[in-house]
């Protein structure tokens, strides 16, 4: 055996603020110099400091979405799908007076039927459509410009049901769970089509 062979290879010094070349002088040294042994100790604790860090927060997240009431889960099913709705239907103008998509001010998610007075369609898509906020906070939806606008746009059948649907419909939490997910995808959808569309 040579001589060389015994001399043990250099390697790269394990902290990531050095890096320089150095020749072990003990079996499995991965650092140059006590200086960098002590540096990645304390990168490696910054590291594990951050690990507990994220585990706590998911666990707050976890123990809050279990805290979360049906009522809860309503709620936020409704704001998803009010905010697909918008976006469904950004191309029309309000569906209960002549103002048009171009129309500068707020735009709501109006229900035909009201979610008080109707609690079991207030996630049907014929029952939701895109109004100005003036004929939804001011005018009660605007109903007499709503009903008319709405055959035109779904059909004499579809409102029928909507005015005829009497049924009692229990939303419970995994529905309103899946509502949730699935609407989150598809506004993310159609957003990226209006921005294509705009660009
Ligand atoms: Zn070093
Ligand atoms: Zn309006």
């Amino acid at each position: 055996m040579s001589l060389s062979a015994k001399q043990p290879k250099p390697k790269t010094c394990k902290n990531p603020a050095c890096r320089s070349s150095f020749i072990p002088r003990r079996l499995g040294q991965a650092v140059c110099s006590p200086k960098c042994a002590l540096a990645t100790v304390e990168v490696q604790k910054a590291k594990e400091k951050k690990s507990l860090a994220q585990a706590g927060r998911r666990e707050i997240k976890v123990r809050k979405e279990a805290l979360k009431t049906r009522a809860d889960h309503a709620k936020e099913a409704q704001t998803v799908m009010n905010r697909y709705v918008r976006l469904r239907d950004a191309h029309l103008g309000c569906i209960s007076c002549n103002k048009p998509a171009t129309w500068g001010g707020q735009w709501h998610c109006s229900h035909f039927r009201s979610v008080g007075a109707a609690p079991h369609i207030r996630y049907n898509l014929w029952n939701m459509n895109r109004a100005c906020s003036v004929c939804n906070n001011h005018l009660s939806g605007n109903i007499a410009g709503y009903r008319p606008k709405l055959i035109e746009k779904i059909g004499q059948n579809k409102v029928d049901w909507l005015e005829s649907n009497h049924s009692v419909a229990r939303h419970d939490i995994p529905y309103l769970k899946r509502i949730k997910a699935v609407f989150t995808k598809k506004c993310r959808r159609l957003e990226a089509r209006i921005q294509c569309n705009a660009a």
